[in-house]
């Protein structure tokens, strides 16, 4: 397999040099050098199609997903992308929304090329309900649907051309890496650094706020919500607790785009908001997972204080969160209490059966916690991350074979949202002694997290381990249709190359 390491290389070698001053990311390694903008060939004559933005998008989110800000929760991932959709789903015209959260304090979101939608923590924790928080990632969908980010994208400036640089060695990455997956371009943090900085224009700004407004009312939400958050955040820096800079940097308040706000809110006032108690425990999880990224006080002493003030799903969330915090840092005993408080509250939430599992599992019982899993996950059948714990414990229980039972109706349902489903079934495969399933699936896994090189390997090992006509054939279509998409980014990031 050929190696592109050295374009790989030289580009991530000019996106440093070049990010290091302008953001001021930290210490530059040895080897970066002061440069000029990089050299990208017939970059400017890229045309950003559909397909490609989406490719590029994959591709810097095959990265993101390794990198140590992502917050890689199945709970929070299904929440935000279920949010998403159902903002995107009325009339925005976006056919695929991936909304993610970022560990990182300050108050910021952003939308990268490809419907791939990134809000930092800081934001969440800073939003008073969920209408506020459905204003942001509706604003961020309105970009995307007026395709705001792919003509931003097509610009030749220089952080345009910066931010498809790093896309493209992103991409590059994937091309090239025979298997390894630790082997990525490194240029998330940086791309998302770089676009969370960068401002649309004011009519481009007022668009995304008119067709956000109308998604929110559709679905439901109080359009009021986007007014209250994009006026605090303006009004206040008290709540950007980081360094970064703020979503209200890029998004000012003038006085004309606040009355259009309020007018078109007013318009369409919604009789009874929509607010879900998962909103809330998403909420507390965030603030457990944000500290240590965070100069704010301990996390468990504000959700103590927040489950003392507030009674029901609240109170109910915020103990929740205390209890995971406690676990987090070794505190069974401390975490089962609190655990306990939230479950007295009355509210029945799959985030709680998920962590009663977990609970019992550090006590050392896992009999109670596969009981706790499969109890919850007959209780909550849609949720993913309890159907995940589901067949871990079953896996820690030896129960290979009634885990793959359970892994593989949800992977077909769910395995583009969830790739670790597809690996892990491929493992239980692999401890049952059924290596053609166990490569298909792990194929399946590394083509859906943007490893492309390492699913054709898998395939071709599967198509040699089989004997049967049919999955002969269908391997033999896998195996080309994966060649040709290697071509395919091989070709594209061929552009990049002088
Ligand atoms: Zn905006």
């Amino acid at each position: 397999m050929p190696m592109r390491a050295p374009v790989i290389t030289r580009l991530r070698r000019c996106v440093v040099a070049l990010l290091v001053p302008a953001l001021l990311v930290g210490a530059a390694p040895a080897r970066a050098q002061p440069a000029g903008l990089p050299d990208l060939g017939d970059t400017a004559a890229v045309e950003l199609s559909p397909r490609l933005e989406q490719r590029l998008g994959e591709a810097i989110m095959a990265d993101g997903r390794r990198d140590p800000t992502y917050v890689d929760d199945p709970a929070i991932r299904q929440y935000l992308t279920t949010l998403g959709r159902d903002l995107a789903a009325r009339g925005s015209g976006v056919a695929s929304v991936e909304v993610f959260a970022i560990r990182d304090p300050s108050i910021n979101a952003f939308a990268m090329p490809g419907g791939y939608i990134g809000i930092h923590s800081g934001l969440v924790l800073s939003t008073q309900n969920e209408s506020e928080l459905a204003g942001v990632v509706a604003h961020e969908i309105g970009h995307v649907g007026q395709r705001h980010v792919a003509r931003r994208m097509a610009q030749q400036n220089q952080s345009s051309m910066l931010l498809l640089g790093m896309m493209a060695a992103a991409l590059a990455a994937a091309a090239a890496g025979a298997g390894d997956l630790a082997q990525g371009a490194a240029v998330f943090g940086q791309a998302a650094a770089v676009n969370s900085q960068l401002s649309f224009s004011r009519d481009a700004e007022r668009e995304a706020d008119r067709v956000g407004l109308q998604m929110m009312t559709a679905a439901g939400f109080d359009p009021a919500g986007m007014s209250s958050m994009f006026g605090r955040m303006a009004q206040s820096g008290r709540f950007n607790t980081g360094a970064g800079p703020s979503y209200a940097s890029t998004h000012p308040m003038s006085i004309e785009r606040m009355s259009d706000m309020q007018n078109l809110s007013r318009a369409s006032a919604v009789q009874a908001p929509r607010q879900s108690d998962t909103y809330w425990f998403v909420r507390a999880k965030l603030a457990v997972l944000q500290s240590g990224y965070s100069r704010a006080a301990d996390p468990v002493g504000m959700l103590r204080a927040e489950a003392s003030s507030h009674s029901g799903a609240r109170a109910a969330a915020a103990h929740y969160g205390v209890a995971y915090g406690l676990l987090q840092r070794r505190d069974p005993a401390g975490a089962r209490a609190a655990w306990q408080q939230a479950v007295a509250e009355g509210v029945q939430h799959p985030m709680l059966d998920q962590l009663g599992a977990e609970l019992d599992l550090a006590e050392n019982n896992v009999a109670a916690a596969t009981q706790h899993a499969q109890a919850g996950a007959a209780r909550w059948p849609q949720d993913r991350a309890l159907a995940i714990t589901e067949a871990r414990m079953l896996q820690r229980a030896g129960r290979d074979a009634e885990a793959v039972q359970k892994l593989e109706p949800r992977l077909e349902q769910w395995g583009s949202d969830e790739p670790v489903l597809y690996r892990m079934a491929a493992e239980s495969l692999a401890r049952l002694g059924d290596p053609v399933r166990e490569k298909r699936y792990m194929a399946e896994y590394y083509a859906l997290v943007g490893a492309l090189p390492a699913s054709l390997i898998q395939l071709q090992q599967a198509r040699a381990a089989t004997h049967e006509f049919h999955e002969q054939s269908v391997l033999d279509a896998r195996i080309a249709e994966t060649k040709r998409r290697i071509e395919d980014d091989r070709a594209f990031t061929q552009k990049f190359e002088r």
